[in-house]
């Protein structure tokens, strides 16, 4: 087997970071980096090498269009062959994991799953750390077994600048299954997706609000920020005021800025937050678990920090 890495997201922004991290993983085991890309008309292949991959794999199909894991799959086990990869790292969104799950059984190899940080060890084995319990603790993983596998989530590592790199592009030629789901019917998301998960701002509700109405205070606030609305699950689930709730059972955001009104901050919120750049919580018990976490703490009444909060950020940004 090769020393070389494998790179795959469907995610762009991701896979850029996955490259960063896979460059590095490549150079200490002296192999080289190589990516995949899967889908159909891909346009951009060639850019990819500005950020050390040495050969970009792609498999081009109108049968890639929509994503189909069945078929995907396949195209990765071409790209496996093609490559021959010590080290396979796939971004960890939703289809990713469950193509990586499936890449996995197919290769007889294991897979660690939303990987924070990732190195070779003196054996050569992969070594990853991985949030655990809700994000309480930080469990370490050998991965014995090689082609290693590793999901990574976004923002576990940083986005890499494109510098002078020259690299191949090579065609696949995968013959793709027929799928054993048929797809009935494709409809746009429209309720309940209110894109929380790309959103830099995001204000939030719990239950600390006392009427659905009262809600009005955080959306003006949310025109103010030009902030995405999300809220804890008893605002959506019990109380059925939102649509979607923020935690380890809901969305999971990385937002820049992150504000809990009225949150107590469990663990099962929090696990949904910990990838923010900056929490502010505003809650009127001071021994509120949020603020253990928060960057910057307001500790009040938020029916009366909110108004304050809007006319003072009115004032400041017109
Ligand atoms: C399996 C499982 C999965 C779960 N998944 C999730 C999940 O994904 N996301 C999630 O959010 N929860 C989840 N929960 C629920 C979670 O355990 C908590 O019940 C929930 O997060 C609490 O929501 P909250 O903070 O809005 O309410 P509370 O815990 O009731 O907190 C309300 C807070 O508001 C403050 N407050 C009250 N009035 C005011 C005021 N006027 N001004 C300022 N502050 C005020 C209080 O001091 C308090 O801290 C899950 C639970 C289980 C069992």
């Amino acid at each position: 087997m090769a020393q070389n890495v494998l790179a795959f997201s469907e995610d762009r922004g991701l896979l850029i970071q996955l490259l960063g991290k896979g460059k590095e993983l490549a150079d200490s085991l002296g192999g080289e980096l190589n990516v995949l890309l899967v889908g159909s008309n891909i346009s951009d292949s060639g850019e990819l090498a500005q950020y050390g991959s040495k050969k970009t794999l792609v498999a081009d199909d109108p049968g890639f269009e929509h994503f189909s894991v069945e078929a995907y799959k396949e195209a990765f086990l071409k790209a496996v062959e093609a490559s021959d990869p010590r080290i396979i790292l796939i971004g960890a969104t939703k289809r990713g994991k469950e193509l990586a799950a499936r890449v996995a059984a197919a290769l007889d190899t294991g897979c660690m799953t939303e990987c924070l940080s990732l190195e070779v060890d003196e054996e050569g084995n992969l070594v990853g750390e991985r949030l655990t319990y809700a994000g309480s603790t930080i469990a370490t993983e050998v991965s014995r077994r090689a082609p290693h596998i590793a999901t990574i989530p976004s923002r576990a590592f940083e986005t890499p600048e494109p510098g002078e790199g020259v690299g191949e592009i090579v065609t696949l030629d995968v013959s793709i299954p027929e799928p054993r789901v048929k797809v009935v019917e494709r409809r746009d998301k429209v309720k309940g997706d209110m894109g929380l998960e790309g959103a830099p701002i995001i204000v939030s509700a719990g239950r600390g609000f006392k009427a659905k109405e009262d809600l009005k205070l955080l959306e003006e606030l949310a025109g103010v920020l030009e902030a995405k609305v999300g809220c804890s699950r008893p605002i959506s689930a019990d109380l059925g005021w939102m649509e979607d709730w923020i935690g380890i059972s809901g969305r999971k955001v990385s937002p820049k800025f992150y504000l809990a009104c009225g949150i107590s901050g469990t663990i099962q919120h929090v696990a949904g937050i910990r990838d923010s750049q900056i929490i502010v919580s505003i809650n009127e018990d001071a021994n509120a678990n949020i603020h253990e976490i928060s960057d910057y703490s307001l500790v009040g009444d938020l029916y009366t920090v909110l108004p304050a909060l809007i006319k003072a950020l009115k004032e400041k940004i017109g």
